[in-house]
């Protein structure tokens, strides 16, 4: 790997951040707080909230057991993907690598960020080769994305080739997980130690069921995090999430619960799905969607729309002609959809 600073923009490597009152002191004796130039009324919104998320981030490294040094919270992992952007891309010199198809924001932030984008197209089992990423790179490739479950093909990657780039590629690997609970292969999570370049995503907005609260998660080594961290802004996550993940995590254990009733539902949906007269391939899924190619995926996005059942048409998408992907919900909401499409005219 190159070193972090070869790897890093020069500016953000040299810049000082931001240092709020809430940053300076952080002891917890203090009873009067007059740093801030907050309103001393309307307790508890008045107050900033902790710019690093110091109790958040105990509470996630305990159940994730990884120590706090490694891990980033952001606005959404939508933050986390603009920043490494931020972080490490400088515009129009270097340029990132990733698969095709997979999550629109890497595209949308490199084009934000005037950053160029080389994508990779998967092979016929929606799969990579690590060499054929590698191919495709040069010395201004600061990082490859890949997602894994992807999305919206549903599969995961092939680990041995996610090692593979891992332990060849001289820039970062960022590897999205956002869909690993659902997966039957464990996160790479427990791999950092071994790979100084990879950044590992989740989010709180599938298993753990919180997309409102907006809460997203990097993983990576202790440098990593410190540079992504000194250009967030400062007060990123807001009060009412830190309460509410908070919150989550004391009941996490019925996260689990619905991992397994959704597991189990894609299963018996994807078999329905297997019987439509409609359907002529049901890929297969390690997450809480599956992909399917149907007869005419547009007239039948909107016959659904007319009964109220939203879908997604990932049609337009390279690899994923006349393909629909379908979010698992709950036995009614799945049954609803099933009943629908078999009283589907072709
Ligand atoms: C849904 C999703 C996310 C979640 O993004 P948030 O900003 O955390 O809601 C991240 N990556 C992928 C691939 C997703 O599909």
């Amino acid at each position: 790997m190159k070193s972090l600073k070869e790897l890093t923009r020069p500016n953000i490597w040299a810049l000082k951040p931001y240092s709020s009152a809430r940053d300076e002191y952080s002891g917890k004796q203090a009873q009067i707080f007059l740093d801030a130039n907050e309103n001393p009324y309307n307790t508890p919104n008045n107050r900033y909230p902790d710019p690093r998320q110091r109790e958040l981030k105990a509470v996630i490294g305990n159940i994730k057991e990884i120590s706090p040094e490694h891990i980033f919270l952001g606005n959404g992992s939508d933050e986390a993907i603009d920043l490494v952007y931020r972080a490490f891309c400088e515009p129009r010199i270097d340029n990132v690598v990733a698969i095709e198809p997979t999550y629109g924001m890497y595209a949308v932030c490199a084009d934000v960020n005037d950053v160029e984008y080389r994508s990779v197209q998967l092979n016929s089992k929606y799969d990579f080769t690590a060499e054929s990423l590698l191919e495709v790179a040069d010395e201004h490739t600061k990082f490859i994305w890949l997602c894994s479950p992807n999305n919206p093909t549903g599969n995961n990657l092939n680990r041995k080739e996610i090692v593979k780039l891992l332990e060849t590629f001289e820039g970062l690997v960022i590897l999205d997980e956002a869909y690993n609970d659902f997966s039957s292969e464990p996160s790479f999570i427990r791999s950092l130690g071994k790979y100084p370049n990879l950044i590992v995503f989740q989010t709180f907005s599938k298993a753990m069921g919180c997309a409102a609260i907006r809460l997203g998660m990097a993983f990576a080594s202790e440098e990593i995090i410190e540079i992504l961290s000194k250009i967030k802004y400062p007060y990123n996550v807001n009060q009412l999430t830190q309460i509410e993940a908070l919150k989550m995590l004391q009941r996490h254990y019925e996260v689990e619960g619905w991992v397994k009733t959704l597991k189990a539902a894609r299963e018996s949906l994807m078999d329905m799905f297997r019987q439509l007269d409609v359907v002529e391939i049901v890929y297969p899924s390690d997450a809480n969607f599956f992909l399917t190619k149907v007869t005419d995926a547009g007239r039948i996005y909107d016959y659904l729309v007319n009964k109220g059942i939203i879908i997604r048409n990932r049609s337009s998408v390279k690899l994923c002609d006349q393909c629909l992907r379908i979010t698992v919900g709950t036995p009614h909401e799945n049954n609803a959809l099933v009943e629908a499409l078999k009283a589907y005219n072709k």
